[in-house]
């Protein structure tokens, strides 16, 4: 489903920040990129969906090169949850979810009843919720938005970029827990980033743990631990 080859970053100021990368994300697998801060995680991350181009090398979506893929139609592919996720303040919660299904063109009815479906999934009651603005909302809430939003044009590919990382300890678990189940359900292609082992091993079905700009092991959560 997603494939690097030979993947190499180089920032301007000299910085190779993911050094001959070649790994591959089987379809509804959920991989987890674990590792200290600054080993290249987050630049991984955003070479799937353009924000950054690579160096050299080449990463492949459903066997097309995603250079020659167009940013809607990648946008279309591929959701994108970060940290802080940023939710339009000025839009409900509803408008927020549907932001995808309405830059591609999607009837504001169908866009509508797609965003309601997703807040439900995540645990976010829409009639209670779907006309809050983000500011009513806590953390966690705003996290589960930015799920909500990330899935809403059913894309099969979903990139996580430590979207539990600023949230309290016992959200965070209630947050992992429901995307487990969430996950069983929908079966996207995952790539998850977090610096927590513990997080990555219970999420991920793979693990790939980071050095510096490489990845060091890429295996099962056992088999990463030693555990038989
Ligand atoms: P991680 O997500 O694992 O923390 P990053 O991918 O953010 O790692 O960063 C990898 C390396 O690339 C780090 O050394 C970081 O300082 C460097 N880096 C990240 N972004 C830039 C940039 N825009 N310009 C120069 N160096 C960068
Ligand atoms: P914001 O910056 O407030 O998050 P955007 O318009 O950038 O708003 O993002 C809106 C939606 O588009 C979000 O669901 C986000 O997940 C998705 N998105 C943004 N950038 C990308 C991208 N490069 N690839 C895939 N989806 C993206």
């Amino acid at each position: 489903m997603i494939r690097f080859e030979h993947v190499t970053k180089r920032y301007p100021d000299g910085t190779t920040a993911v050094d001959d990368l070649s790994f591959e994300v089987a379809e509804g697998e959920l991989v987890t990129l674990v590792g200290p801060s600054g080993c290249g995680k987050t630049t991984t991350m955003k070479m799937v969906n353009r924000l950054i181009e690579p160096t050299s090398g080449r990463i492949l979506l459903q066997d097309e090169d995603i250079s020659d893929v167009d940013a809607v139609e990648l946008r279309r592919r591929i959701g994108y949850v970060i940290q802080q996720v940023g939710l339009f303040p000025h839009k409900t919660v509803l408008e927020n979810t549907a932001t995808v299904p309405h830059l591609l063109g999607w009837k504001r009815g169908k866009g509508r009843d797609r965003a309601a479906e997703l807040l439900d999934l995540v645990g976010l009651d829409p009639s209670v919720y779907g006309d809050r603005y983000p500011d009513q909302l806590s953390g966690g809430q705003r996290q589960r938005v930015g799920v909500a939003r990330a899935l809403a044009a059913d894309p099969p590919v979903l990139l996580m970029d430590e979207p539990f990382g600023a949230v309290d300890p016992v959200v965070r678990e209630h947050l992992q827990n429901e995307f487990l189940r969430l996950q069983a359900a929908v079966r996207k292609t995952v790539l998850f980033v977090t610096h927590d082992i513990e997080e990555a091993v219970r999420l991920g079905d793979r693990i790939a743990v980071y050095g510096e700009g490489r990845i060091e092991q890429y295996d099962a959560p056992a088999a990463v631990l030693g555990t038989p």
